[in-house]
């Protein structure tokens, strides 16, 4: 895989890829094998402020573009990436280490379809108006212009690279926006590969600058008083520090971050389905997605049902190279969060937990032995205020617990300082909607889990975020509206 993968990764500012000087370059590993897999630049304070002031020469005119230029260039985008996919794959499963079926059938996939959702939704956009008759007895036409923010600063972490920059950068473009990207130090390549699709279609110079490095060029860019918002994707702690960053500026921030999500099981569910559905949700991406399920909730009769179907399956996962079409488990993302998955193994083993499996390192042959790998793992036995059951553990974990009824399992589920998401598993239609709705989250599944349309609003309430991101909602965040006033 190393041949197809540009292992030298640039700034990208006004058009350009940056030639670096070789002191200010770091490594980048495999988390795979542990092996390091190529250099990135990272950027100084110098080339934030350059990337920022190129932005915002560039959105003059790109915020001036017929909107009908702007969505079909982010439709040729979405070809061009189609035409690219083996590459943007290659890269992916490099920086990330995650099975290639999996980069292929989601990460990869969202890209094109990220561009092409936004493309329509911008497209059909309307704006609000109203006739107004006053008390005394006037007639007024109001109408809301929405106008592109200028600089958006797009920050995003190391889980699904492509996927959630894509999920930003495409709407901030077709409403007129430019960016400057920051991704996660460890998953640069794919940034870089889209900055050549975005070049290659005909994007502006400046319009989209990406700048590498580790979360003190994060900083520098959330500082820098040319930045007209943040969306920022990662974690809670850092979340708070971004809002810091701009409160000085006060300038408007859009927050999706950590989760301890909740999954509810009734005694009614269909066992295979929710088996399978549970699966999905605590071990995709070896649990590195914000949306995973980390707390089982089990009603008490299905209880051992469930605990014994999902240890099989955990037992059933393939760890092996993320290039083997038959893996479907990767290893983490670096050997600093393996510790701290496993100090979550050690605190559940000291709270007294039963492990039904995993619990330590796997191991494995070869060269996959210098990877960051972790064994998928269940536990029982553990109560609601554990901090291995309040705090995100962000791995192939879950605890399971059980409860006996619908009240119970509510307050069970709501009882956290998170609010992504949850999944109701039951074959009772109107519990399903009652307890769906009582979620205080952001998205509430019945039956299914990470089931999207890219329409609907994305994001978390409580330490989970702020905002929502998705169709109206990324238009209102990416938009500063004026509302035109004309007395009839
Ligand atoms: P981090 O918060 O550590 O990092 C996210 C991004 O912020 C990275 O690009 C990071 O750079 C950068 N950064 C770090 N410090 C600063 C700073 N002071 N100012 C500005 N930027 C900074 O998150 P992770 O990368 O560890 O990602 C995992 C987290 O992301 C989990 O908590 C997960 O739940 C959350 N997440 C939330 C999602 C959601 O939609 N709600 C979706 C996916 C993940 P660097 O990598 O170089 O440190």
């Amino acid at each position: 895989m190393a041949e197809t993968v540009d292992r030298f990764v640039r700034n990208f500012i006004g058009g350009e890829f940056i030639d670096p000087a070789e002191s200010s370059c770091y490594d980048n590993f495999d988390p795979a094998t542990g092996a390091a897999l190529g250099r990135v630049h990272a950027a100084d304070t110098e080339l934030v402020d350059r990337a920022v002031v190129a932005a915002r020469e560039a959105v003059s005119t790109w915020s001036q573009t017929p909107v009908a230029e702007r969505v079909a260039l982010l439709r040729r985008a979405a070809d061009r990436i189609e035409e690219r996919f083996d590459e943007f794959v290659a890269a992916e499963v490099g920086d990330t280490g995650k099975p290639v079926t999996q980069a292929r059938a989601l990460d990869v996939r969202r890209a094109p379809q990220n561009f092409r959702s936004f493309a329509d939704i911008v497209a059909a956009a309307g704006q609000e108006s109203f006739i107004t008759d006053t008390v005394d007895g006037r007639r007024a036409l109001n109408y809301v212009v929405r106008k592109p923010l200028g600089v958006v600063a797009v920050i995003v972490p190391w889980n699904l690279p492509l996927l959630l920059l894509t999920w930003k950068v495409a709407p901030a473009l077709a409403c007129g926006n430019a960016v400057v990207v920051k991704p996660s130090e460890e998953t640069p390549s794919t940034a870089a590969l889209l900055a050549e699709v975005l070049s290659e279609v005909g994007l502006p110079a400046g319009v989209f600058n990406v700048v590498h490095g580790r979360g003190d060029v994060g900083e520098f860019l959330t500082r820098h008083p040319g930045i007209a918002g943040v969306t920022f994707t990662g974690s809670t702690a850092t979340g708070s520090r971004v809002m810091s960053a701009v409160s000085p500026r006060v300038r408007p921030v859009s927050f999706e971050l950590g989760g301890k999500n909740a999954a509810i099981v009734f005694d009614d569910a269909d066992l295979d389905d929710t088996l399978n559905g549970l699966t999905r949700s605590i071990f995709t991406n070896t649990g590195q997605v914000c949306l995973c399920t980390e707390r089982v909730y089990v009603q008490r009769g299905v209880f051992d049902d469930i605990a014994d179907g999902l240890t099989k399956r955990a037992l059933e996962l393939t760890l092996g190279h993320p290039t083997d079409k038959v893996t479907t488990t990767g290893p983490l993302i670096s050997q600093a969060h393996r510790e701290k998955v496993l100090r979550y193994f050690e605190l559940a083993q000291n709270s007294g937990a039963e492990v039904l499996v995993g619990g330590g390192i796997p191991e494995m042959s070869g060269e996959l032995n210098g990877g960051f790998w972790i064994e998928p793992t269940l536990w029982t036995g553990l109560a609601n205020d554990d901090a291995v059951v309040r705090e995100e553990i962000f791995g192939p974990v879950a605890a399971l617990i059980p409860f006996d009824d619908e009240q119970e399992a509510v307050s069970l589920a709501n009882d956290t300082d998170y609010g992504l998401a949850a999944s109701v598993w039951t074959n009772d239609l109107r519990r399903g909607h009652r307890v769906a709705q009582a979620m205080n989250v952001g998205m509430s599944w019945v039956n299914t889990w990470y089931l999207r349309d890219l329409r609907s609003p994305f994001g978390g309430m409580n330490l989970s975020g702020i905002g929502r991101e998705g169709g109206a909602s990324s238009l209102h965040f990416y938009t500063d509206p004026t509302n035109v006033c004309v007395q009839l």
